[in-house]
């Protein structure tokens, strides 16, 4: 499918007189849109809930509009449990789905009365010993181990990872935690990222149903929910398929119908945790053409750079990239796009073909959305940029100030040699 950006030429130049680029900005509209959509493809459940993983846009501005849609937060770490704090989320409207967990950070989530979802087995003793008393319910993260194929696509190495616990240590767990007073369970995997087949969610459902009732056979524990976790993906590039939301709910559906219903188990809520689609296409990174040269290839050169999104050079991350009012201008040059770090694979694209593009130019590069300015970082100094929130009406909000100097010294120890830092 063709990608359009949501922002014009002209709305992008107007924030840009206030907020200068490089900026990432969010559109409030298509968020909504797209969580409503998510809710409705999961109605027939009546306890769905979706847990936005903060990680992938930890500002309290987004998830205070997801939590306007229903929505809780999934945390995995103190700070993020600070965040979803500071917009009054807490209790059973958090999840905690951390690993390699510091005391710390699960004795926050404990307070706070969030699910606690445990990585391993023997964070059950961890749990114990911080607390005084139990939760009545507590996750625990499954690990199938193996390969996880769908029709004979291998979608990932599960027995490559680092998180969850096998079946029988589940089992373990549970009657251990049944008789520290544990009452209910939730269970919960991810075994796939970024997936773009709406198969996805139903097999992992399947799976994880077929093992909810194994393990309430097993022990007698109470399932109270079943958690898909984060993993469905989105169309980075224009000629992907787009995953459809209402299939995928469908499918999980007849899936719960099949194995959950006649298992006497239709009582289980279905809860997912879902970062990237929930944001990543609602997010562009606008950024202004600085340089051009012409060597061995055709650079074009831009204020932003991998601090501002490192998954193309991160992970060689396909991300669509608009040239602002040349939205259909032909395609007859072709360019690496970079940014200005002292490391060459930092490029937003790789011999892209792009209409002709002039310095001064301003480029809106598509879905940064999730995972985009929350994986900045400052290598060469370079200072992280402002997050604007386009709101429904058309106005503008920025939501995160971009970083300055000062920002970049401030865990410094820098007294005896620059005073004023
Ligand atoms: C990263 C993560 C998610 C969200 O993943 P997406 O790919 O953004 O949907 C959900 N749950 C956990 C535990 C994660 O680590």
């Amino acid at each position: 499918m063709k990608k359009t950006p949501f922002i014009t030429l002209e709305k992008a130049r107007e924030i840009a007189e206030k907020i200068p680029t490089p900026y990432h900005v969010y559109d409030e509209a298509g968020i909504r849109a797209n969580a409503r959509a998510l809710k409705a493809a999961f109605a027939w459940n009546q306890g769905f809930r979706e847990y936005f993983a903060v990680k992938a846009t930890p500002n309290p501005h987004i998830l205070q509009v997801l939590k306007e849609e229903g929505c809780g937060c999934d945390c995995s770490s103190y700070t993020e449990l600070l965040l979803a704090e500071a917009v009054g989320v807490t209790g059973h409207d958090v999840m905690f789905s951390s690993n390699v967990t510091p005391e710390l950070d699960m004795k926050k989530a404990y307070d706070m009365g969030a699910y606690i979802n445990l990585d391993d087995a023997t964070h059950v003793d961890f749990l114990e010993k911080l607390v005084d008393q139990m939760p009545e319910t507590v996750c625990l993260r499954y690990n199938p181990g193996g390969s996880f194929t769908i029709s004979n696509t291998i979608m990932d190495m599960p027995r490559d990872a680092k998180y969850g616990m096998t079946e029988d240590q589940m089992a373990g767990a549970i009657a251990r935690l049944q008789k520290l007073g544990v009452k209910h369970f939730g269970i919960h995997a991810f075994l796939a990222s970024n997936t773009t087949t709406n198969e996805y969610y139903p097999e992992l459902a399947s799976n994880l149903f077929r093992l909810a009732v194994r393990l309430r056979n097993a022990t007698g524990a109470h399932i109270s929910f079943v958690n898909l976790s984060g993993g469905i993906g989105v169309d980075y590039r224009p000629e992907q398929p787009c995953c459809n939301i209402a299939i995928i709910g469908e499918g999980v559906r007849q899936r719960y119908e099949q194995i959950m219903v006649p298992n006497g188990m239709g009582d289980v809520a279905i809860f997912t945790e879902l970062g990237r689609f929930m944001l990543a296409p609602y997010g562009h990174l606008i950024a202004t053409v600085l340089h051009q040269k012409h060597i061995y290839r055709e650079y074009v050169g831009l204020d932003a750079c991998a601090a501002d999104l490192m998954r193309p050079a991160m992970y060689g991350a396909y991300h669509h990239i608009t040239v602002l009012g040349k939205e259909d201008a032909i395609l007859d040059h072709v360019y690496d796009v970079t940014g200005g770090l002292c490391e060459n694979n930092d490029k937003f694209a790789i011999e892209r073909s792009l209409p002709e593009v002039q310095i001064g130019d301003i480029v809106a590069i598509h879905d940064t959305g999730a995972h985009g300015h929350s994986m900045g970082y400052n290598y060469n100094g370079k200072l992280r940029s402002a997050e604007v929130l386009l709101k429904e009406d058309g106005s503008f909000q920025l939501i995160r100030r971009a970083e300055t100097p000062a920002d970049y010294f401030a865990t410094l120890d820098c007294t005896p040699f620059m005073p004023k830092c």
